[in-house]
């Protein structure tokens, strides 16, 4: 059975919280999360609880209220994610680079130039939310295979209150297991 060990937060504490602590929590989260990889003995038992804590921190935040992830990083973009947005906005390609991507000589691969990110709306929704980058669908990474990216949480909970949420959680989780 999924806890819900929140039932009463809001999308508004939820924001306040992360507002007020995300900044002074990062080197004991990059501790725990490091700590948390190192000694598991259960992968499977981590993810379980992390996809609860997904599931519940993004039933309390309303991400058309935060879009800080949009406003503030710059997406990686692929060849499959051009292909598919340029379909999508029938512009060609090379004008689609031209206009919007820089080139990563080093990763051979592109991001958006600009943040905020372009293709966010001011009703902070995605206007290319069906065909949007991969890097996109998948953020924050919190969904499956939770200590592949520990590293990224750390980061990811000063930028994504939802993160953030989660990993306080699994802090209190794990501390009573
Ligand atoms: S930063 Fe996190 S909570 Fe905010 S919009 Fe992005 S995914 Fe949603
Ligand atoms: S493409 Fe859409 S989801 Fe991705 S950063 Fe831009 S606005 Fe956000």
């Amino acid at each position: 059975m999924t806890e819900r060990l929140n039932a009463n937060k809001t999308h508004d504490d939820l924001i306040a919280d992360w507002t007020a602590n995300a900044e002074k929590h990062e080197e004991k989260n990059y501790q725990f999360l490091r700590n948390l990889k190192r000694n598991c003995t259960s992968f499977e038992n981590v993810d379980r609880i992390a996809l609860e804590l997904h599931q519940e921190a993004f039933s309390i935040v309303d991400c058309t209220r935060c879009a800080n992830c949009c406003k503030t990083m710059p997406v990686i973009v692929n060849d499959e994610d051009i292909a598919r947005i340029t379909e999508h906005l029938g512009m060609a390609p090379e004008e689609f680079v031209a206009a919007y991507l820089d080139k990563d000589e080093k990763e051979n691969r592109y991001r958006i130039r600009t943040v905020p990110c372009p293709f966010l709306g001011e009703d902070n929704k995605c206007k290319i939310y069906d065909v949007r980058p991969r890097a996109c669908k998948g953020y924050p990474y919190t969904e499956k295979d939770f200590l592949r990216s520990t590293i990224y949480h750390t980061s990811n909970a000063v930028i994504c209150p939802a993160v953030f949420y989660i990993v306080e959680q699994m802090k209190k989780r794990m501390r009573r297991s």
